[in-house]
């Protein structure tokens, strides 16, 4: 029986969270303790950095996955410890995991195998507290709206039409839907009413892209949170909500600092949903790494087509960053799966399949070079490949222009991802990136859509019925037009069917809906069921998860 993550976790010899910050220059105090192994560095030590050259910055992204994950998380720890053990000064970057996942599908989002974040058990759970932080700043929000119109509602607020919906960090389908303010007058104005997962929050992501106190708090002001009778928009300063709402995310908002399992530094801060947001670690903790290390390897959720493209688009862009290479993180089994091979028959050699399935990559590095940042393929060996399967992602690859090398981070840690760090070294230094995000700001944001579809979807082109056309046109010419494009599709595929494996081609997207999120300064493209409070299996993880005789966690991953 091979090592669960957790106990490869527990054998860890974890250092005090002050050593790990010492190798990145960081002194002893300016590190705010929640133990002895996590931190949270201090502000007044990040506004004393901005003088310093950045670092390198390095994406870690993946072809279509399978449900399983092709193991971007991993692929990052592993890439991280790699370029430290060849003698680099490298961090890296994560986002925070959810605690509904959790309780509910098997699966941590602290990396697997040899290549961890710990204390695993702390990160997967509350952690420093953050979401807890975000999700009260949002129900503040929430609180706020409905007291307002319960005092005589000054602003004209449509309860028909309060945009801004309630958050808790579960998975619990029974809240999608729900009637709030019942049982008589002095309760309020009842309503239609549910509850999101805390990381489909706007302030999940207006967390992770704002540059400081101040953007937060003017981000926090413009969401847009009702609509008056005559649909005008509402705001949260029109409530002075960003004001409180700011004070309770003050201390959230410094960065996370945790180490892998060969002690490396690892900032591990906020986590926006990868569909109806943009899917990235906090841009205050990308910055300070990138100020602290030479090396920055990061991770962006979901497939390249939505994940490094929300990057690109939203994230660097906004941000200012510019990456300077990017690795595809592929396995043979999702290879396999895209050249047609049912889920249980993925375990056999199948060299055909893959290679066939390598039509998946081939358009992920195409798109990906399409940014100007230079590609390499990272195949995260499972047990089960087979070494001629190997080969032929190598070839195939090979002929792409892009190098595709063995990793074996997962069984071995950081002597798996040498070869894949010496590699980046090279991309890195030899200069050849030139990162430009894909469309201007000043593109029309249908034009921006079409863009997207059709340059890295393989879309022939993209549809919407009048009431969705309207809406783009009505966002168009009240002053949103310049924000960049979040599209909300399955991960599964480059279309919208989830079925559809492979590198589709000529197919249509729909958009069903746009969403503004106006604090996050982003316009959501719906182009699915995109569902923002997930259920729970019929058998939850929750049932394995107990303390031992020792109060030690059992059964999580
Ligand atoms: P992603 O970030 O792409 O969703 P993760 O890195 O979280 O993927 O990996 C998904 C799951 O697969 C994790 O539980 C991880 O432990 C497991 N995993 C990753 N790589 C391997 C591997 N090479 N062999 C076996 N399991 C792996
Ligand atoms: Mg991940």
């Amino acid at each position: 029986m091979p090592k669960s993550d957790i106990e490869i976790a527990r054998e860890a010899s974890i250092r005090p969270i002050i050593e790990v910050g010492e190798k990145l220059g960081i002194p002893q105090e300016q590190i705010l303790q929640y133990g002895p192994y996590k931190g949270k560095v201090s502000f007044d030590f990040i506004r004393s950095l901005e003088d310093r050259p950045d670092g390198r910055l390095i994406l870690v992204t993946a072809i279509t996955p399978t449900p399983a994950g092709e193991g971007k998380t991993t692929t990052t720890v592993g890439l991280g410890d790699g370029l430290n053990s060849i003698g680099k000064n490298a961090a890296i970057c994560l986002r925070e995991p959810s605690l509904g996942p959790c309780f509910g599908m098997k699966g941590g989002a602290a990396g697997g195998g040899y290549a961890q974040v710990v204390p695993m058990e702390d990160i997967n759970l509350h952690f420093t507290g953050d979401f807890h932080a975000i999700g009260i700043a949002h129900n503040l929000l929430s609180a706020l709206i409905d007291n307002h119109i319960y005092w005589g509602n000054e602003l004209g607020i449509d309860s028909r039409r309060v945009a801004w919906r309630r958050v808790v960090d579960m998975n619990d389908r029974s809240l999608r839907q729900i009637v709030s303010s019942l049982g008589g007058a002095a309760n309020g104005f009842s309503r239609e009413d549910g509850f999101d997962i805390v990381v489909a929050s706007e302030v999940m992501a207006i967390f992770c892209l704002a540059s400081d106190l101040e953007d937060l708090t003017e981000r926090l002001g413009k969401i847009v949170v009702a609509y008056t009778r005559d649909k005008k928009p509402v705001l949260a300063r029109d409530l002075q909500a960003e004001g409180p709402m700011a004070v309770l995310l003050r201390d959230a908002i410094a960065p996370n600092l945790v180490q892998t399992l060969e002690n490396n530094p690892a900032f591990i801060h906020g986590g926006p949903f990868a569909n109806i947001a943009h899917g990235c670690n906090s841009v205050i903790a990308t910055r300070t790494a990138l100020k602290l290390a030479d090396y920055v390897v990061t991770e962006a959720g979901f497939g390249a087509d939505l994940g490094a493209e929300k990057f690109f688009d939203i994230k660097c862009r906004k941000a200012g960053l510019k990456p300077s290479a990017a690795v595809i993180v592929a396995t043979v089994r999702a290879l396999k799966m895209h050249g047609g091979v049912a889920k249980d028959d993925l375990g056999k050699e199948n060299v055909e399949a893959v290679k066939k399935g390598c039509s998946n990559l081939a358009r992920h590095i195409r798109n990906v070079k399409a940014f100007g940042v230079p590609a390499v393929v990272a195949i995260n060996r499972f047990v089960t490949d087979t070494d001629a399967e190997v080969e032929a992602v190598q070839s195939v690859a090979q002929e792409l222009g892009a190098k595709a090398i063995l990793c074996t981070h997962w069984a071995e840690g950081s002597q798996g991802t040498q070869e894949l760090a010496r590699h980046v070294v090279e991309l890195v230094e030899s200069g050849v990136d030139q990162f430009a995000p894909l469309y201007d700001d000043e593109m029309p944001l249908w034009d921006k859509i079409h863009t997207i579809a059709t340059h890295l979807y393989g879309a022939h082109d993209i549809q919407a019925d009048k009431t969705v056309r309207n809406r783009i046109k009505e966002l168009q010419e009240t002053g949103y037009g310049h924000l960049p494009i979040c599209m909300a599709k399955t991960q599964y595929s480059f279309s919208t069917d989830g079925n559809l494996k492979g590198a589709p081609s000529g197919h249509s997207v729909t958009i069903r809906e746009v969403r503004l999120s106006a604090g996050a300064e982003f316009v959501v493209a719906v182009c699915g069921d995109i569902m923002t409070m997930p259920g729970l299996p019929r058998t939850p993880a929750a049932n394995n998860i107990r303390l031992d005789p020792e109060g030690r966690i059992e059964g999580l991953f």
